[in-house]
């Protein structure tokens, strides 16, 4: 029996992934529109200093960072 579920998004009933939180989750999306967050994790998180300090400020926004 296999007793270990992946965990879900409360929100959204999905697989709660980074990609999820950062791109997807309905949750964040007033946040996501405010920030500017792109919706496609590798462009979200593409090493360049403005996305950088978006990111930054989108986990503590969302008090992501205390989950991570
Ligand atoms: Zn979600």
């Amino acid at each position: 029996m296999n007793r270990t579920e992946p965990d879900q998004c409360q929100t959204c009933g999905k697989t709660s992934t980074v990609e999820h939180l950062i791109c997807h989750c309905r949750k964040f999306a007033d946040i996501r529109t405010k920030l500017n967050i792109e919706d496609n994790l590798e462009h979200a998180l593409s090493p360049q200093p403005i996305n950088i300090q978006k990111i930054f400020n989108y986990l503590k926004l969302t008090k992501l960072y205390q989950l991570i």
